[in-house]
């Protein structure tokens, strides 16, 4: 991949920024990675100037819904473009087994069959398994079940053609069982719901969630020369970058990025 575009940054409730999620870009293709709640994809989407046309390739971490109900705009709006005959090829969805499920039944619950008629015909449902390893966009993704005890969530490790190792285990803390897969990462993306000074006031620990100190003590202790952190609380956006990095830097010796909705991060 060449470059990551945030497309947002907020946790499930948050209203002053989009739901987390993003895609990464290689050449004129795009992988999204979660769609968040609604139809704020599509204007996150355009914001960024990425055309559904070039994203054929969606990852769904797991069925809540701050992170698929974004998914049934993604498969009306790109059926759309199929019914006008200005998609070309397939849309394939990686996802663990449930999810399959999940996303039909929304789906078809909420929009046409003229959109929905393209499952499993040109929008292609490729399940993934714990370990598995698939090449999208000509990187290779290795697929893991983070163990949520709240709901079965996948992440993965990317281990990109320029050399470098991205690892992402979806809304909730890194836990030890994951080493194997993330060890030797060039970069962790990873959640923070606030920081540690407020944890008495946002409780993120609770919603299986943690906090800006915790997160950075993952990253140095994994000697993970890059960290993003996301997925956050969105009470005062403006200070937030300003805030967490203070806090992060206190226990991070690397490269701390906070973003902000619409940034891109270069690799
Ligand atoms: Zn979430």
């Amino acid at each position: 991949m060449e470059r990551l575009i945030v497309l947002g940054t907020g946790n499930a409730q948050a209203i002053h920024c989009y739901n987390t999620c993003y895609a990464m870009q290689k050449g004129d293709e795009y992988f999204l990675v979660d769609a968040g709640g609604g139809n704020g994809i599509l204007s996150a989407l355009d914001k960024a100037k990425i055309p559904l046309e070039n994203i054929h390739n969606i990852f769904v971490t797991h069925a809540h819904n701050d992170h698929i109900l974004g998914m049934v705009w993604m498969v009306r709006l790109i059926a759309t473009s199929m019914n006008k005959g200005n998609y070309e090829g397939t849309l394939t969805i990686y996802c663990h087994k449930e999810l399959v499920d999940t996303i039909k039944t929304l789906t078809k619950l909420t929009i046409g069959k003229k959109f929905y008629q393209h499952f499993d015909e040109r929008i292609i449902f490729h399940v993934v398994e714990h370990g598995d390893t698939v090449k999208i966009l000509g990187d290779s993704f290795t697929f893991f079940d983070i163990e949520s005890t709240k709901e079965k969530q996948f992440g993965y490790t990317c281990l990109m053609d320029n050399g470098l190792k991205l690892s992402f285990p979806g809304d909730e803390p890194y836990r030890e069982s994951l080493y194997d897969f993330v060890k030797g990462s060039d970069w962790l993306l990873h959640e923070a719901f606030c920081v540690y000074g407020e944890r008495e006031i946002f409780k993120p620990y609770e919603k299986h969630h943690t906090t800006v100190k915790e997160a950075c003590e993952t990253a140095e202790s994994l000697s993970i020369p890059n960290l993003v952190l996301w997925h956050t609380e969105d009470k005062d956006v403006a200070h937030r970058q300003e805030k967490y990095l203070k806090e992060g830097k206190a226990y991070y010796s690397g490269n701390l990025l906070i973003p902000e909705d619409q940034d891109i991060i270069e690799f």
